[in-house]
Parts: structure tokens; C-alpha cells; sequence
């Protein structure tokens, strides 16, 4: 029964949502019918075939049907106590399996749910079966109760929607109002409401999305909206792409005299690697449009020297190149650094930070120069003229407008980004889709070899005696640990209290401390400390995560390594192994062998190559997780399972350009819609 309700009528035309319903949808941001059918399923249940008790294996979530066969109070305590460490149980009869199979739910802390459940009241649970004491049992299961005498049929025999934001509105009630609202939906197409992919249209996919007749048509109608979702931002790319290529770009290079002689002053040789991205550069900044590259390497393989070949083709032809990094302690680094290094090439270098600045105003006089810094750059005048490159340090710790607003000049100057991941290959398309890629593979030769073992609270007297046979033979020791003195602690220690540790347990060697809140100046000096062997043990917090270069450190304790990630934990071993030594990474853990927590360290324990432990981490934790709602351009993005599926993307990638070629501005009236997407670089939802 079709009916006239349009996906842009608002939601007071649904005579069917009560007034206080209408209140919290609205107040949790809902205006329109398409702001409550554009609301995605977190999940289904197939209640067409329950699973059955009597077979359950593993640890996956189940979900069952039962009738309530006793509900009450259990637990230690006096009968009829509702102290802590009691709980509801409530045990149900599953009538499907053989030999009506019972089995536990149990709540802890919600007194509520004793009073919702009473014998014979049959229910649908869905959870994970745990073990607790003898038997299997689910602990806090989402349910539902079957309401007797009511009109169940939304609710059974069909695959249903389970809705995460729900506004304080019971999930039974939210479906039957998507429900309703589906089937008063009128079947007409609407003008604003734009149809992005070929085939089936938004309305009938609509249907399909909350109310799937089997799971292939879920999976198909999701992978539609999917799509839809990467055009939208495989649009945003395209355009941008576009947009760069068509600025006439700088020629900023020519001769390479500099990197010619920076090169012969070296004690070492660039890898080929490293001559195969500075060719690939080069080749960008000659040309007449201008650069856009992402250069892409593991921890260690050597960034900043390809990054600092490339300032000096700008420096030659008579540009400035800017480098900006993520902390001060890395901005820091790599201004002494190219000091050092251009110390004979009479090649001027200035670095800006909020704290610290040479100059208030930087000029090289019409020469070429470069410039080191932070954010700061962002701000005021620290940004030097006829600016010829930008390189981006760790790009990943930036968002895409910071990138674009120190690029976003009269005359665009060449772009360099950097990083180590933690964007595993598949989804390279996706984040810098408007990019060239370059691939630092392979590792300068003599390094010495990194080792990774897992250690808990019984190995601390073997770990600190390894820490002071390698203190004896000249090496420097990283300490790690999560926490700054003050926060929650029951999560791990705090680095001030691990401080006093150390000192106490090597009275005489020298320990710096080192963490995110103390003043710029300060950090600075504790990291010249440790930099220069002044300091033999740093106690510190993640701040040393990236970048952060001392080639004679040799150890890095990390304490409580099952709160890091995966590829965090990869960053901070990346800080060893960077001299000819032999590099140990101790993962300290309280977890145990056979816990996700182990198995987790365990990956890094045996896995060495950043891209493969991003990968990893990908399937464990899925790229929501990974890469963090903050990281810039997962913002919005709503069908995650998309962002693994290359052949997706490439579908999306050719209907966006299949629509630029066709109206490049999205002038006409076809495509204006979908002008919004163009604006910035982040993800932008959908129009619809
Ligand atoms: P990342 O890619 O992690 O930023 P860095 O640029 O900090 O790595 O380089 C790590 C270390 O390797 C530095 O100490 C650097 O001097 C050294 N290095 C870079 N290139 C080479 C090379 N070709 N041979 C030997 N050592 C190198
Ligand atoms: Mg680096």
C-alpha cells in the first residue's frame, strides 16, 4: 500500500510517530522521512531460522528464541540481596533444539530487567555464549520480547533490522515506525533526491536496506548504497586531482648540483630505492604542472633523506621548500639534522614552531632556503616567498585542509606528503586517490636486526638485567609507558612513577623523562639529552612515536602493550633498530598466552613489515578502528565494508570521472546536488 509521504516530507507528516517519539528523533538531529530511512541497520537477525542451542561451536553471536522458564535473583550475597556481585538470571527453554535445551542470561548491576521478565514470556536473545561457572551463558544479551496478543509479524519470520542510535525509543517500536514509514512512501522518484549509481532506484534499495527478503538482497542493496557512498568521495578526489593538474605548476627544478654533492658528502650510499623516488620527484618537479606525491615507506626506510633531496632541487632553481612536522620534537630533529648535513652546502635552513622562531619574519632574499616547522607554519608569516615545494611529514597526523591550507597560494607549489602507513595498500586508493604514489620498499643496508618479545610482570628482573648489560656496552634504552601522572591508572602505570623505578633500579646511570605535557623548551632539552648519549634511558610517553631518530638506542620497553595498536606499537619499534646494532622491542604485557590481548601481540611479535601489520590490523579491528573517525576523510563514511573492496572503489573511481568529463564543475542542473562534495576534502554523507 503505497502512500503519498516523499522522502524530504518532515517527519510531523507521519501521522504514525507519537509526539514524545517526534521529540527525541528530532532532537537527536532528524528532520526529514529520509534523516529516519537513511538511518543504517547496525546489524540483522534472521528470525526466518534461529540458530539452535545444541549445535552452538565457537565464540561467534548467536541468536536464539526461548520461552523464560525461571527468572531471579543469583549469586553470593544473603537470599533476596541486591548487593553487588549479584546478578539476574534468567533461564530460557530453547523449543527449537532437540530436547528443549536450556541455557542462562545474565545480567550484572540492571535491577531493571528482574521486573521486564516473568515465566513463560517468550523472548529473542542475541549474543555471545560465554562460559560462567559450569556453563555456557549469555552475558547481556540484546532482547527482545515477543508480545503476546500483539500483531508480532514485522517483528518474525523475516530478516529484521537492529538499529544502534535508537533516542531512547524501544528498537520493537523504531522498527514498526520504518516500517510504516516505508510503507506509506510514495513510489514516485523526487527530484531532490539525486539517484548516484545506475540500477535500482533509492526507494525500492530503501526497502531492501531495513527489510531485506533474503541476505543476498541485503548484501546487494548495502553494496549499492556503498557506492553510492564512494562516488561521493572518489568525486571529491577526482575533483581535486583535477583541480591540481590543471594549475600551471612551478618548474622548480633542473640541474641537481646539490643533491650531487649533498650526496657525495654522505658516508653512505642513497639506497635504490631512494634514487628511484628522488628520480620520480625530480621528474614531477620539472614538469609544467604541479607535484602531488605521496611518498610511502615503512618506518626507517629512509623519508627524510629523499624528502631532503628534494628541497634542494627547489633550492637550486631559486625556491623555498617547507617541511612540516607533526611535534616539535620531529621538527626539531630535522632541523639539526639538514644543518648538519648543509652545513657545507651553504644552503640556509630556519625553523618555526609556536614556541621557538629564528626570525619574525623568514626571507632568504630571493634565494632559495628551507624551512623546518610545525602548525605554526599554518600561521602568520612563517612561510617564505617564491615557496616552491611543501613537504608533509607523517601526513597522516594532519588533516587534509591543514594540507590544503599551506599549499593554497597564488602559485601552487609542488607537494611531497610522507608517511609509514598506518594505511594498509587497499585502502591507498581511497585516502590519497589524488595522489601519485611513490614506494620507498626495502630498508638501508646495515641495520642491525630488530627482535620482538612478549614479556610479563614475572620476566622484570630479566628484562631490567638485559637493560643493564646493554647500558654496558654503550647502547640507549627506551622506556615507554602509557600514561601521565594523574590519569586514570588503572589502565596502566604513569610514566613518573616508571621513572622512579628506573632510577632507582640504575642509581647510577643517567634517565630523562619525557611526555607530552611538559613545555616545549623542556622536551627539546630532554630529547638533545638523549640525543647527544647524555641520557642513557628515556622514560617516556607515545611522544617518541614517530619519527623521533637516535640510531644507538637499542631497546624499547613497552609497558602495558596490549592497550596500543597495532601499528602504534609497530611506530614506536620503529625508534630501534635505526644504527648497526642488534634492536630488541619488549612488549610488556599483563595479558595472557591464548588471549586476544596475547594473540594480538603475538602478531607484532612475528610480523616485521608495517604494510603487512596494517593489513592485520584491518581484519582485526576493521577500518573504523583503525584508522580512528578523527583520521581526515573517514569522516561520514557510513558502510565501512566498503572501504576494503578495491573493485568498489574502482567502480565508484569511474563513475566519478565518468560524471567530471561529462560537467567538470557540476554546473548543470543534472549534477548540482552533487556540488556539495566538492567543497573540502573531507567525507562528506551523501546527499541523500
Ligand atoms: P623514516 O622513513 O622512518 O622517516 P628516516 O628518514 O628517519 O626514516 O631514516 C632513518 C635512518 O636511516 C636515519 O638515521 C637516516 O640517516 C638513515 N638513512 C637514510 N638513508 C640511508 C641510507 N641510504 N643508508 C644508510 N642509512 C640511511
Ligand atoms: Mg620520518
Amino acid at each position: 500500500m503505497a502512500g503519498n509521504l516523499l522522502l524530504t516530507s518532515p517527519l510531523e507528516a507521519c501521522s504514525f510517530i507519537r509526539p514524545k517519539e517526534l521529540a527525541a528523533m528530532q532532537a537527536a538531529g532528524m528532520a526529514a522521512v529520509r534523516d529516519l530511512l537513511f538511518m543504517l541497520p547496525r546489524r540483522y537477525e534472521d528470525r526466518r531460522m534461529f540458530d539452535r542451542y545444541d549445535s552452538l561451536s565457537s565464540g561467534a553471536p548467536v541468536c536464539l528464541r526461548g520461552r523464560v522458564v525461571d527468572v531471579g535473583w543469583k549469586g553470593w550475597g544473603g537470599k533476596g540481596g541486591k548487593g553487588r556481585g549479584r546478578y539476574v538470571e534468567a533461564v530460557l527453554e530453547d523449543e527449537q533444539s532437540l530436547g528443549n535445551a536450556r541455557f542462562s542470561c545474565l545480567w550484572f548491576s540492571m535491577p531493571g530487567i528482574a521486573r521486564m521478565l516473568c515465566a513463560g514470556q517468550e523472548m529473542i536473545v542475541y549474543g555471545r555464549m560465554k562460559p560462567y561457572g559450569k556453563k555456557l551463558s549469555m552475558v547481556h544479551p540484546d532482547f527482545e520480547l515477543i508480545r503476546e496478543g500483539e500483531d508480532n509479524s514485522i517483528h518474525l519470520n523475516r530478516i529484521v533490522p537492529v538499529y544502534s542510535g535508537r533516542m531512547g525509543i524501544p528498537v520493537r517500536r523504531l522498527r514498526e515506525i520504518v516500517w510504516e514509514a516505508l510503507e506509506q512512501l510514495s513510489p514516485e522518484p523526487e527530484p531532490e533526491i539525486y539517484e548516484f549509481v545506475p540500477g535500482v532506484p533509492c526507494k525500492t534499495a530503501l526497502r531492501d536496506l531495513h527489510f531485506p527478503g533474503s541476505a543476498e538482497a541485503r548484501d546487494k542493496t548495502r553494496r549499492r548504497f556503498a557506492l553510492e557512498e564512494c562516488l561521493a568521495q572518489q568525486l571529491n578526489v577526482a575533483y581535486r586531482r583535477r583541480r591540481a593538474e590543471a594549475v600551471p605548476g612551478m618548474q622548480t627544478a633542473g640541474s641537481s648540483l646539490l643533491v650531487r654533492d649533498l650526496a657525495a658528502s654522505l658516508p653512505f650510499e642513497l639506497t635504490e630505492a631512494q634514487k628511484r623516488c628522488v628520480r620520480e620527484i625530480y621528474r614531477d618537479m620539472k614538469a609544467p604542472r604541479s607535484m602531488n606525491r605521496l611518498l610511502q615507506g615503512d618506518v626507517g626506510s629512509g623519508k627524510t633523506l629523499v624528502a631532503l633531496c628534494a628541497m634542494l632541487l627547489a633550492v637550486e632553481h631559486g625556491y623555498s621548500a617547507v617541511m612540516m612536522a607533526p611535534t616539535q620534537i620531529l621538527a626539531e630533529q630535522h632541523y639539526l639534522k639538514f644543518r648538519q648535513m648543509l652545513d657545507k652546502l651553504d644552503v640556509p635552513v630556519s625553523l618555526v614552531t609556536a614556541e621557538r622562531k629564528e626570525e619574525s619574519h623568514i626571507s632568504f632574499g630571493g634565494q632559495g632556503g628551507i624551512v623546518v616547522g610545525t602548525h605554526a607554519l599554518l600561521y602568520g608569516k612563517n612561510v617564505p616567498e617564491r615557496l616552491g615545494l611543501v613537504v608533509i611529514d607523517e601526513q597522516h597526523k594532519f588533516g587534509v585542509n591543514q594540507r590544503e591550507k599551506l599549499i593554497a597560494r597564488e602559485e601552487r607549489p609542488d607537494v611531497l606528503v610522507m608517511t609509514a602507513t598506518p594505511i594498509p595498500r587497499t585502502l591507498t586508493l581511497t585516502f590519497y586517490g589524488d595522489l601519485d604514489v611513490s614506494i620507498l620498499d626495502g630498508m638501508p643496508g646495515g641495520r642491525g636486526k630488530v627482535v620482538t618479545a612478549i614479556r610479563t610482570a614475572k620476566d622484570r628482573e630479566k628484562v631490567v638485567k638485559f637493560v643493564r648489560d646493554q647500558l654496558e656496552e654503550g647502547r640507549q634504552i627506551y622506556v615507554v609507558s602509557p600514561l601521565i601522572d594523574g590519569e586514570e591508572s588503572r589502565k596502566g602505570k604513569a610514566v613518573t612513577k616508571e621513572l622512579d623505578e628506573w632510577k632507582a633500579l640504575l642509581p647510577h646511570v643517567d634517565v630523562g623523562l619525557l611526555h607530552g605535557r611538559m613545555p616545549a623548551e623542556e622536551k627539546e632539552a630532554v630529547m638533545k639529552d638523549f640525543r647527544d648519549n647524555r641520557t642513557s634511558v628515556l622514560v617516556s610517553t607515545t611522544v617518541v612515536e614517530v619519527g623521533v631518530d637516535v640510531p644507538n638506542a637499542t631497546v624499547m620497553i613497552i609497558n602495558n602493550a596490549e592497550n596500543f595498536g597495532l601499528s602504534q606499537l609497530h611506530q614506536l619499534r620503529g625508534r630501534i633498530g635505526r644504527g648497526a646494532y642488534k634492536s630488541y622491542c619488549i612488549l610488556m604485557t599483563e595479558a595472557q598466552p591464548g588471549d586476544e590481548q596475547w594473540e594480538k601481540l603475538h602478531i607484532v611479535e612475528t610480523t616485521s613489515n608495517g604494510f603487512d601489520l596494517a593489513e592485520q590490523d584491518l581484519k582485526l579491528r576493521g577500518p573504523g578502528d583503525v584508522l580512528g573517525t578523527s583520521q581526515s576523510g573517514l569522516k561520514g563514511v557510513r558502510f565501512e565494508e566498503w572501504l576494503l573492496d578495491v573493485r568498489l572503489i574502482h567502480r565508484g573511481r569511474e563513475l566519478a570521472e565518468a560524471i567530471l568529463t561529462e560537467d567538470p564543475d557540476l554546473k548543470s542542473a543534472k549534477y548540482r546536488p552533487l556540488r556539495f562534495l566538492l567543497e573540502s576534502g573531507e567525507m562528506k554523507r551523501v546527499a541523500n
